[in-house]
């Protein structure tokens, strides 16, 4: 060993003693440092022995041991470095002796470094050495600030300017760790005045920063799209409106969503959503405007200003971007949305939690209106929600109850009016009177109790049949099934084996179903295949209404089109609908479908039928839905007419 070297290990040596022994002075225990024949080197306040004097118990035998009595007390020894020993007093505080020992030497993750008064270190533990990847000897004497992150050296003249004015700091630097990764590290630094020394415990938190940010990101982001989520918009709603500012909300609800992923499966569903959230972050809502999901397909935007105008013109933007369908593993999905406006009117203090119910009612409301557009909260609004909530407990009750039962409206051959089938056509009958499914079947809808109320119209529907079949006088029945009713799982097979239980022969029956419950995807078409093969006949409800394409006429699994009223209504003023629907009646014969003419109330009405080759209608000119009882005196009255 040279003499700059040897010099250099005895500085080093003693500037590390030194080290230790300024840290005595911050232990909250009595602790003193000896030699390792026991002369005391330091020692704290909290013991009252001066430096040189001998601390060790006679019985000593010069060599420290784990454990020895002076003065009646216990100590415990804990082995520093090669030339020095720290003793820590027993008695009271040995528990917190021991706790901050091992954090200072054993611990795996506390760092403790003592720094000079130019932050240059002058005794680490190994936690630290591992942290940076050099040895104690090598960290000696580097000027911490000089390990940090070069964007983070800034701070350094805060801190310390901090520590020496109040004595302690947290510093929160970013350094090159030993595997050559920045590791975030919090030192709780705290400034010794009386030794001109600085002590540093601290940890890297480089992982409890990962997962605090994550756990951060996840209470405000939605988990699927990345977006934000409820948390987050009503923090920021919350936030513009502590601030005086008026904000308004758009609540975008997917429509039919629930089908697409009931029949395309949750791992599609999922992936929609995120595209569609994707899609809807290109979109350009404006600078003070935030967008979120809400579960499931409900996704909000909140525009920090600019009233109902720009609400409106942001519902536009959201209507473009969904134009293109979704490719979807191949598949091509269009979707629409029904989007709820709110905004804060004059005069009227809305609440977050009140501005996102206006605008969820709102959305409730286009998507009563028929979907795919977009309503603004009012007043009068507000009135339908509240009966809305109404019905639907009504319902609710009702099933429950078996309120509900099938009135029939007989279809019957135009020319001479005889029944050939009847359509069951759901009533619900109150103490008070019997109410049509215009007031209710689209809050059920939504509330997802069609298929309850669906199973009550086919058991009723199906015990009506076998009673007319007991009676001589069968009858085909129609039943309108919902989009709702046909995605339940097994549906299928149960009407299969139930009408077959029933004694009744499948063909007998007529299923309705709307082109929406077919379109929405193409989930419906297995059911509906697995019923035609199994004897049952299937129509195409209120055709001309909604997606009216010729080409489904040709695809779908379809037996007969019911043609909606509407056309029938101007059949006999309006030249256009005549030949329009005469058209439609000779596709559907060239097609081999039956055509069935829907709400003729007026004779001119039936000639025009007539007229275009229409040969089986439906309407109030000939019957109104009636209940059963009435439905057996027509049937039997038509027996006595037509033998
Ligand atoms: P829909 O299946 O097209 O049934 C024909 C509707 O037109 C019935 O209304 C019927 O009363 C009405 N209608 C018949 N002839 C005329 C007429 O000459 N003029 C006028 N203005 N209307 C006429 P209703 O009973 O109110 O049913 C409405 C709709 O509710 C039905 O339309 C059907 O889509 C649905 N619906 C009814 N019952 C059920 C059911 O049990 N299940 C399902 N899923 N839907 C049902
Ligand atoms: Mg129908
Ligand atoms: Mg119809």
């Amino acid at each position: 060993m040279d003499v700059d070297q040897l010099r250099h290990t005895e500085a080093h040596a003693s500037a590390r003693l030194e080290g230790w022994s300024s840290m005595l002075k911050v232990l909250p225990i009595p602790a003193a440092i000896v030699t390792p024949d026991g002369v005391v080197v330091a020692a704290n306040r909290w013991l009252d022995v001066g430096a040189g004097s001998a601390l060790l118990a006679p019985e000593c035998d010069g060599r420290p041991r784990n454990r020895f009595g002076i003065d009646g007390s216990r100590w415990r020894v804990r082995p520093l470095d090669h030339d020095a020993t720290l003793l820590l007093a027993t008695g009271e505080r040995e528990d917190a002796g021991d706790h901050l020992l091992r954090h200072f030497y054993s611990s795996g993750d506390a760092l403790f470094v003592v720094y000079d008064h130019e932050s240059r270190i002058l005794q680490s533990n190994p936690a630290w050495q591992r942290l940076v990847g050099l040895t104690s000897e090598e960290v000696f004497g580097m000027d911490t600030w000089d390990l940090a992150h070069e964007d983070d050296r800034h701070k350094r003249a805060e801190i310390e300017t901090e520590l020496i004015t109040t004595g302690r700091a947290q510093a929160d630097f970013r350094l090159r760790g030993a595997d050559g990764n920045l590791r975030d590290v919090r030192l709780h630094l705290q400034y010794d005045n009386s030794v001109g020394r600085c002590f540093g415990i601290g940890r890297d938190v480089t992982e409890e920063g990962r997962l605090t940010a994550e756990l951060e990101h996840r209470a405000f982001h939605d988990e699927l799209t990345g977006l934000h989520n409820r948390a987050s918009l009503m923090h920021y709603l919350e936030d513009l409106l502590g601030r005086g500012g008026r904000p308004s909300l758009l609540f975008c609800d997917m429509d039919r969503f629930k089908i697409i992923n009931d029949s395309l499966g949750h791992a599609m569903g999922d992936l929609l959503l995120t595209e569609l959230g994707t899609r809807l972050l290109s979109v350009d809502l404006g600078s003070d405007a935030r967008i979120g999901r809400f579960g499931g397909d409900e996704f909000v935007v909140v525009l920090g200003s600019g009233g109902e105008q720009r609400a409106r013109l942001v519902a536009e933007r959201v209507e473009d971007a969904l134009r293109e369908p979704f490719d979807l593993d191949g598949r091509r999905i269009h979707i629409t949305m029904s989007i709820g406006i709110s905004t804060c009117r004059p005069g009227r203090n809305r609440t977050a939690e009140e501005l996102l119910g206006d605008a969820d009612t709102a959305a409730y409301e286009a998507k009563a209106r028929g979907r795919e557009q977009c309503v603004v909260f009012d007043d009068q609004l507000q009135a339908v929600a509240q009966r809305r909530l109404d019905v639907e407990e009504g319902l609710r009750t009702a099933i429950s109850n078996m309120e509900f039962e099938p009135f029939f409206q007989p279809i019957v051959t135009v020319h001479d009016g005889s029944i050939v089938a009847a359509e069951a056509l759901v009533r619900w009958r109150t103490p008070e009177r019997v109410i049509s499914p215009g007031e209710f079947l689209d809050v059920a809808e939504d509330a997802g109790l069609m298929p309850e109320i669906g199973k009550i119209m086919i058991d009723a529907t199906i015990a009506a049949a076998a009673h007319f079949a007991a009676l001589g006088s069968p009858i085909t029945m129609s039943i309108n099934a919902s989009d709702a009713e046909l995605h339940v799982p097994g549906f299928g097979e149960a009407l299969i084996s139930q009408v077959a239980q029933a004694g009744l022969d499948a063909s007998s029956f007529l299923i309705e179903i709307t082109e929406s419950a077919v379109l929405a995807t193409d989930s419906a078409l297995p059911v509906l295949r697995r019923l035609r093969d199994a004897g049952f006949r299937i129509g195409l409800d209120d055709f001309g209404t909604g997606y009216s394409s010729l080409a489904h006429l040709r695809e779908l699994p379809i037996d007969v089109v019911k043609v909606d009223r509407s056309f029938v209504a101007d059949l006999p003023t309006d030249p256009v609908t005549h030949a329009l629907t005469a058209s439609l009646v000779s596709l559907c014969a060239a097609l081999g479908l039956d055509v069935v003419m829907e709400g003729i109330e007026t004779k001119a009405q039936a000639e025009a039928v007539l007229e275009i080759g229409g040969t089986v209608a439906q309407g109030y000119l000939f019957h109104r839905p009636m209940p059963i009882s009435d439905l057996e005196v027509a049937l039997a009255a038509e027996r006595s007419t037509h033998p």
